[in-house]
This record gives C-alpha cells, structure tokens and sequence, in this order.
C-alpha cells in the first residue's frame, strides 16, 4: 500500500517535471509511476527538444536539429556544419 502511494507520488512528481520541461505530463506521469525513482532522474536528466541546438538546411532554408544528417523536408544530406543556430528556448528568452 505505501509503495503505490509512493508510485503515484512519484508519478505525479516526475509528470511535472516533464511538464516544466515542456514534454508530455500524462508519459511522465507514467514513466513516473511504473519505475518511480528512475523516472523522475530520468525526468529531470531529460532534454527538451526546444534547447536542442539547430541549423540550417544548405538546400532548402529548413531548421533541424543540429545532430540530424538529414533534412525532413528536402531529403539533403548534410555533413557537420560550420555554424549552428541558436536553440529554440535560447532565442524565445529575448
Ligand atoms: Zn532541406
């Protein structure tokens, strides 16, 4: 009984860091529930994909992220680029 009690605290707990960290609070909530501890590290070791570094696609003027080797929308194939663009969260803080 305590242990669900904890699994549900947990649960919440780490849905909310996934929430501040701009994911999905229902799968945190989750992750949270079903391997408490190592769900809410995991929660807050977690990185958001709006801090992920991106660039520009040569081609087609596209932004990806910076560890893609391939552009979504024109299929080029990209080598490692010279100069990276801001991430998403840094450039919203203006
Ligand atoms: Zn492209």
């Amino acid at each position: 009984m305590i242990y669900l009690l904890l699994c549900v605290w947990f649960g919440l707990a780490t849905g909310l860091v996934g929430r501040i960290r701009g994911s999905s609070f229902f799968i945190w909530l989750v992750i949270g529930a079903v391997v408490p501890v190592i769900g809410l590290v995991m929660a807050l070791l977690f990185r958001s994909d709006k801090d992920e570094v991106r660039r520009q696609c040569p081609t087609c003027g596209n932004l990806i992220k910076l560890h893609d080797q391939m552009c979504m929308r024109c299929g080029t194939d990209l080598d490692f680029p010279d100069f990276a663009v801001e991430a998403e969260s840094a450039a919203a803080q203006r």
